[in-house]
């Protein structure tokens, strides 16, 4: 998507998305790097995020309205700039999307509850993990939520 584009109010299968907000309170309520990333589906510089090498146990939830997304136990070291994730908490969690901008086919993947922008969806690139997917997620997308120890 690029960067100019509106963000999509609805699912692609044309339900509402519970959390939608508009722009003006997104705005008002997020960064601006936050909301350069969640809102006009932009990228955080790599190796820069500040979950990037993170190890703690937790549940990574999303920034903008704080459902649960992805469980440190499927973070991986993917070396690839940004925190990694083999698999969503739950498959419902996330929306998926294509998304054909910068000349490439890839898989956007988005928050199920509020439709922010998350990162990016790869498979088959040969990581030694169950799905062979990684997640590839903006730090500034998340926020960890660590575990009671
Ligand atoms: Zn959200």
């Amino acid at each position: 998507m690029s960067e100019s584009a509106t963000m999509p109010t609805t699912r692609p299968d044309g339900t509402a998305y519970a959390g939608a907000r508009s722009e003006d309170e997104w705005r008002s309520e997020l960064s601006p790097e936050e909301y350069h990333v969640l809102r006009e589906a932009g990228t955080e510089r790599p190796f820069t995020g500040e979950y990037n090498e993170t190890k703690t146990t937790g549940v990574y939830a999303c920034r903008a309205c704080g459902h649960e997304l992805f469980s440190s136990e499927t973070k991986f070291t993917s070396h690839c700039g940004w925190p990694s994730f083999w698999s969503p908490l739950a498959g419902e969690n996330v929306v998926l999307l294509p998304d054909d901008s910068l000349g490439m086919r890839r898989v956007e993947v988005r928050c199920a509850h509020c439709g922010s922008h998350l990162g990016h969806v790869f498979e088959g690139e040969g990581y030694d993990t169950p799905t062979d997917q990684r997640y590839c997620i903006n730090s500034v997308s998340l926020r960890l939520e660590p575990a009671a120890s």
